[in-house]
């Protein structure tokens, strides 16, 4: 996963696009970027670590101009390491460019390969980096036209942000796996993975780039092309679930109202008794209070959390290492003492996380606990950006869902379907026509991988 930000014909461009990545944090946190451009130069900023620790007030005076881009990452492809840092730049014979991209590239490998053996040299074991190595080939005269012959050879999934001293161009692919959503500026117009960040510097919302558009923006204005063949788009369901940031509008809903719903269609679907309803925080918040809502089951912070711990603790070795996730939650003791609980999380992956919450809660004497799971059961890896592992470590892929519920030691276990889950999105707007990617609970990719390979090589030739 990756948050991206661009912003076109703005005197703070930089100071802007650090604002934005801030609000897009929650998309990764491994390393952080800011190329922006005067008209002649270009100037890059990129760090490994958090966005505040990475630019101060001298640091985005550096990265000058009147555009900028910039990215927040979280590995799906390559390792995690400065040189797969981004946006990533290159000087070529047209000029410099620098991409931000988020998504993941199926082919990339195959394409890498064939670049390789006529001489490409890689500076990155990213997958973004055969765009531009295709761009500097293409034989196209503009850079927009390059970038579309270029994302011609490329499968899987991309938005992405290009910036040159005269243009930015944002694409989403043809099936629309990964947010992208176009905002405005009194004049300046700005590009960003989600509109949590448009609320931050208070642009306006314009609309959803659309799956399969390449929007170009210059001195000369926007322009919107939908140069790829069309197909029916597959936007990513887990956005909803678990990624995006609950005030953020995805494909059209706020992520905190989708959310709530799902918690509704859980406590319809798999209701249960009990006295109270919490969340595993932060991530279950929103489901649980549509679950106490629909079920009329008091809503209670139950566990809290420690703020000061990012997804990236690195866990101390030997002797401690066993705290786990009581390095992040707590049980509060008056709370749960002597209640039956409903536990309500957005999805399982190990099942380590549950398990330890649930001995927790038996420790500070719980008497009951239903986990509900705002989410089908995850059995499949995800290709497309999202950085789920494979299916030997996903407990659902191996284990019937009364086997994980003995592992987790709830009293029971239940998932929302996908119907349910379909269902809650839909609600409430009345137009939802969209398809959506669902395969890491079905199993249906949309893509068909590279080669004809089975999932099984799949995952092998993807997954690190
Ligand atoms: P588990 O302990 O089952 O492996 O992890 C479950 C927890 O991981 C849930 O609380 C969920 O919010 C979180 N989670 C789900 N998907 C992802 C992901 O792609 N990345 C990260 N960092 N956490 C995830
Ligand atoms: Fe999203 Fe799952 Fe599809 Fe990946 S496989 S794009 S996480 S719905
Ligand atoms: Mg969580």
């Amino acid at each position: 996963m990756c948050g991206i930000f661009g912003i076109f014909n703005h005197r703070e461009a930089s100071n802007l696009v650090y604002l934005g990545l801030h609000a897009l944090q929650h998309r990764g946190q491994e390393s952080a970027g800011i190329v922006s451009t005067d008209g002649a130069t270009m100037y890059m900023r990129r760090e490994m670590g958090l966005v505040s620790d990475i630019f101060d007030e001298e640091g985005l005076q550096e990265v000058k101009g009147h555009a900028a881009i910039g990215h927040v990452r979280y590995s799906t492809a390559g390792s995690s390491s400065l040189k797969n840092a981004q946006p990533f730049v290159v000087e070529y014979s047209k000029g410099a460019l620098a991409i931000a991209h988020n998504g993941n590239l199926t082919n990339a490998k195959i394409v890498r390969d064939e670049l390789q053996n006529y001489g490409s040299i890689f500076q990155s074991t990213m997958d973004t980096e055969v765009i531009v190595h295709l761009i500097a080939l293409s034989h196209e005269n503009l850079t927009l036209d390059r970038l579309i012959s270029a994302l011609r050879r490329i499968e899987g999934s991309y938005s992405l942000l290009l910036l040159t001293d005269k243009e930015m161009i944002a694409v989403r692919d043809p099936y629309g796996f990964r947010p992208l959503v176009l905002g405005k500026l009194k004049d300046s117009y700005a590009v960003s993975s989600e509109t949590c960040a448009f609320d931050l510097i208070e642009a306006d919302y314009l609309r959803e780039v659309e799956p399969g558009e390449v929007i170009h923006i210059s001195k000369d204005g926007i322009r919107s092309y939908s140069p790829f063949k069309k197909v029916e788009p597959r936007r990513c369901i887990f956005e909803y679930i678990y990624f995006a940031r609950p005030d953020s509008q995805v494909y059209g809903r706020t992520v905190y109202g989708v959310r709530k719903a799902f918690g509704r269609e859980l406590a319809r679907e798999r209701g249960v008794e009990a006295d109270m309803v919490i969340p595993i925080p932060d991530s279950g918040i929103s489901a649980a209070i549509g679950y106490s809502q629909a079920s009329g089951i008091p809503f209670e912070m139950g566990l809290m959390r420690n703020h000061y711990i990012g997804r990236t603790f690195i866990e101390p070795k030997e002797s401690i290492r066993h705290f786990g996730v009581k390095l992040k939650l707590n049980a509060d003791h008056e709370t749960v003492r002597g209640k039956r609980i409903v536990v309500v999380d957005d999805s399982i992956v190990r099942a380590t996380t549950g398990r330890k919450i649930i001995t927790m809660l038996r420790q500070r004497g719980a008497k009951e606990i239903h986990f509900r799971v705002t989410s089908p059961p995850t059995r499949f890896p995800c290709f497309y950006g999202i950085d789920t592992p494979s299916r030997s470590e996903l407990i659902a892929s191996s284990h019937e869902i009364e086997e994980i519920n003995k592992y987790m030691t709830s009293d029971t276990l239940e998932y929302l379907t996908i119907d349910g889950l379909k269902r809650a999105i839909g609600n409430g707007s009345g137009s939802f026509h969209y398809s959506f990617c669902d395969a890491c609970f079905s199993g249906d990719y949309p893509l068909r991988f590279p080669w004809g390979m089975e999932l099984e090589q799949m995952e092998l030739f993807v997954k690190r």
